[in-house]
């Protein structure tokens, strides 16, 4: 079936679809002839409903806490799903060191009266074979690889910070949900997403601002830190493959092959930097080697062939030019993530413990 049959009519409830990947979900699926998309979100510090202007009125948002258990229940009612598509979480591991709260009851109490929700509304349905439930999790729950090898969709799970322990919990709920009552999902694990409107807390945005403002590009500890990068549009595509090609009570490893340094991540921001301002000073000259994240991770690296052979999914861009495109992008659009500086986030460190 083609994707257009395949998504024609659908309602879609996404939760999160204020935050960065969230958003990204909502301009996709606006792009297909879905009949009704539904956004849930708590509109944290995290959201920011600029990132879906492009989509006008395709969508409809209801201010929703996924803690708040009976509002969880109206937003089913009201939007009458076909596919929920789980992005709501907390979800900077920095902030879970600080406040690991918020993170135990959005994406652990959150994500259980989400489950308890959709398993009540598709009972109530007569529990329809095309419904589907995506949860999308993180390679952060398999805790931390050494210089060599994979996780693939068997690797145990070994969190080790308060933000991949309570995405840990929410995947377990969530293959619960399968196992015992056949509720229809799929659960995606992903790595480092990267692209535009990205909250500015964030490696790529974060340097970008720092090194345009002449200021310290802080790295953790020795910066060798190895991550797996995606660009977040690569990362939508696989997922809404997902839905229409996986199979329910899956477990799919999304992974693009791109594995990089920090240090090297940071490096290419300053090389499109200086291509862009050959008349400034070298950007990465204001590398800085800042105390490390406690119980910073390594290494993650994914094996996503049961992925790629299932859906047949590759990336479209190379971390090489997605990331050109990105540092472009945030250049281009200094106005939102400034007001964001201005507003609510002021680059202070965070996750010093
Ligand atoms: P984000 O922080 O940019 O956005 C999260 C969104 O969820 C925000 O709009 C926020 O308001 C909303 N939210 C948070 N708590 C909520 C709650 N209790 N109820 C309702 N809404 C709530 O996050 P993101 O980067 O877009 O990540 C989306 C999902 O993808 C998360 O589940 C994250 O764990 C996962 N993920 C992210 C990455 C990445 O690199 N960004 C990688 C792999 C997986």
């Amino acid at each position: 079936m083609s994707a257009e049959l395949y998504w024609k009519d659908k309602r879609i409830l996404v939760t999160g679809g204020a935050g960065f990947i969230g958003a990204e979900i909502v301009r996709q699926l606006s792009h297909l002839n879905v009949k009704r998309i539904v956004v849930l979100d708590k509109l944290t510090y995290a959201a920011d409903l600029r990132r879906l202007d492009s989509v006008k009125d395709n969508y409809s948002l209801k201010k929703v806490a996924l803690e708040d258990s009976s509002a969880v229940q109206d937003a089913f009612q009201e939007a009458q799903p076909d596919i929920v598509i789980h992005a709501a979480a907390e979800s900077h591991v920095d902030r879970s060191i600080d406040g690991p709260e918020d993170f135990v009851q959005s994406n652990i109490v959150g994500t259980f009266n989400l489950l308890h929700a959709a398993l009540s509304f598709w009972t109530e349905k007569g529990k329809p074979s095309q419904f589907r439930f995506l949860h999308i999790s993180t390679d952060e729950i398999y805790g931390s690889l050494g210089e060599a090898g994979f996780f693939d969709e068997t690797s145990p799970y070994d969190p080790r910070s308060p933000y991949s322990a309570s995405k840990a919990a929410s995947d377990h709920l969530v293959k619960a949900w399968w196992h015992t009552y056949k509720l229809p999902v799929i659960t995606t694990n992903c790595g480092n997403n990267y692209g535009p409107w990205q909250f500015p807390e964030k490696l790529i945005p974060l340097m970008v601002a720092n090194a345009i403002d002449g200021k310290p590009l802080p790295l953790y500890g020795d910066g060798q830190q190895v991550r797996e990068w995606i660009h977040v549009t690569d990362h939508v595509s696989a997922l809404l493959l997902a839905i229409e090609k996986g199979s329910t009570g899956e477990t799919y490893l999304i992974g693009s092959g791109e594995e990089k340094t920090n240090r090297s991540v940071v490096e290419g921001i300053c090389d499109r930097l200086h291509q862009k301002h050959p008349d400034k000073k070298t950007f990465s000259d204001l590398i800085a080697y800042v105390q490390d994240r406690p119980g910073h991770d390594q290494r993650y690296a994914l094996d996503a062939s049961k992925f790629r052979s299932k859906t047949g999914w590759s990336p479209k861009n190379t971390f090489e030019q997605g990331l050109i495109d990105t540092v472009d992008w945030y250049v281009e659009n200094q106005l939102w993530w400034r007001q964001i500086q201005a507003e609510k986030y002021h680059q202070e460190r965070l996750g010093i413990f």
